[in-house]
């Protein structure tokens, strides 16, 4: 199974780690393994792989996450400030 056909299936390893789809990374969806986190926690781990023509196998990013809720909140700030630059309103 490659990264993105973990990610369509929500496969869920073993050890509790789960596949998901992370934003788009160079145009291409991205499956993304969600993994070292601990319940009752709020951090994790995240790493980003790609659906091109290209290795897929190669992770293309990790980061750490110390609140999903603290990434949501990034992105709406990121989508507000972009908001007045985008040729489609709400695109
Ligand atoms: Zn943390």
């Amino acid at each position: 199974m490659t990264p993105a056909d973990k990610a369509k299936a929500g496969h869920v390893e073993p050890d509790g780690s789960f596949w998901i789809w992370a934003p788009q990374v160079g145009g291409y969806s991205s499956p993304a393994l969600v993994h070292s986190f601990q319940h009752g926690e709020g951090c994790f781990d995240v790493d980003v792989y790609h659906d091109g023509e290209f290795p897929q196998d190669d992770c293309q990013a990790s980061f750490h996450c110390c609140s999903a809720e603290q990434f949501v909140k990034f992105g709406q700030a990121v989508a507000e400030k972009l908001r007045p630059h985008l040729k489609e309103p709400g695109h």
